[in-house]
């Protein structure tokens, strides 16, 4: 989106918000730290502003990864309210309509303030306030909460840290700026205790996911001179250490700061005895946009961390990805 173009769909948010009255926020599915810490912080600034805010997320989603399980959800349902079409629906953090729970579709009757930061968003709003450049979705909900003159309270203060933290990959990602320290400033200023969210969000780790680590690493594999690093989880590992679906957070940061890795990949079954498989993917220099190789295969997300959901087989995979890979680095060279 042009200059211009961001700015009037900024402007029409926060004018929506000011003369709104009931609101439905949503996030996307199994959400991560700046989904949620956007969907915190949003309701509570609606709050602030003396709004009918409800935050709306699957049932399925719960329990919560333990490192979110600290954020206050007092006001949550985990079903639509029944006045859903009065209300503005905002989606936060969620570049694509598919990844939500309300099954909501392109072209329903209903009114959506799109508020996202993945540049391959697919603009399902009636109004998109799309910015690819914020580091993370709480970035644009913090510029949001200036302009509305809201002071952060602890709770929202936290809960855009956590999203700042965790999309910045703790301020170390090619996507921190200048902005996300002066953010990072202002919100410790407002009271975050910096040392005591890193505790929450990196410590205090369960030791099956030490152990799920220990078995991803036994299993790395490289190929094209270690190009594309690789590991897989299965059901098995999960069963063997007891360890939940969210344990594989973390793991493909350490495929990534390998020597000579343009892409770290991540594949992990998402069901006993199925086929599908859920591949992270991350670029290391920005030789290759792995957001690209996503949509290749059906998902989607940033240039340097992407994802996709496949049924492709172990073979197949590093097959495709490889392919891929090989394409972009050839049309890079030409
Ligand atoms: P993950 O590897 O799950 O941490 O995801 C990395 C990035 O890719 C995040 O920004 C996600 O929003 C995005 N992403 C992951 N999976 C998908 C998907 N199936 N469709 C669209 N975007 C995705
Ligand atoms: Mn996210
Ligand atoms: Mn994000």
């Amino acid at each position: 989106m042009n200059r211009n173009g961001a700015a009037a769909a900024r402007e029409r948010v926060l004018q929506e918000i000011r003369t709104g009255h009931g609101f439905c926020l949503v996030t996307h599915e199994h959400p991560d730290g700046d989904a949620l810490g956007s969907l915190v912080a949003m309701h509570r600034i609606l709050t602030a502003l003396g709004k009918d805010s409800v935050m709306l997320m699957a049932a399925d989603e719960f329990p919560l990864p333990y490192e979110y399980r600290f954020f206050d959800l007092a006001g949550l349902s985990t079903v639509p309210p029944v006045d859903l079409p009065e209300r503005t629906i905002i989606y936060l953090d969620c570049g694509n309509i598919d990844r939500n729970p309300l099954g909501i579709v392109k072209g329903d009757d209903v009114h959506i303030l799109n508020v996202d930061h993945h540049h391959d968003n697919t603009r399902f709003g009636t109004v998109n306030l799309v910015d690819a450049d914020a580091a993370c979705t709480t970035e644009i909900v913090w510029d949001l909460m200036r302009a509305l003159g809201v002071e952060p309270d602890q709770d929202i203060a936290d809960a855009l840290y956590v999203g700042l933290v965790t999309d910045t990959g703790r301020f170390m990602y090619e996507n921190t700026g200048p902005r996300a320290h002066v953010m990072a400033a202002e919100l410790i200023e407002a009271g975050v205790d910096s040392h005591a969210i890193y505790r929450r969000l990196y410590e205090d780790m369960p030791y099956a996911k030490l152990e799920l680590l220990g078995r991803a690493l036994a299993r790395v594999e490289r190929f094209d001179d270690g190009g594309l690093t690789v590991a897989r989880v299965t059901r098995e590992d999960f069963d063997a250490v007891g360890a939940e679906d969210s344990y594989t957070e973390g793991i493909i940061d350490h495929l990534r700061s390998v020597e000579g890795t343009k892409v770290a990949a991540l594949a992990r079954e998402v069901e006993s005895g199925g086929i599908r498989k859920k591949v992270s993917l991350r670029s290391t220099d920005g030789e290759v946009d792995v957001s690209a190789i996503a949509r290749a295969g059906g998902g989607g997300g940033h240039r340097q961390a992407a994802g996709f959901t496949t049924e492709l087989g172990d073979d197949e995979l590093v097959a495709f990805l490889r392919e891929q890979i090989a394409a972009q680095l050839a049309l890079s060279s030409r």
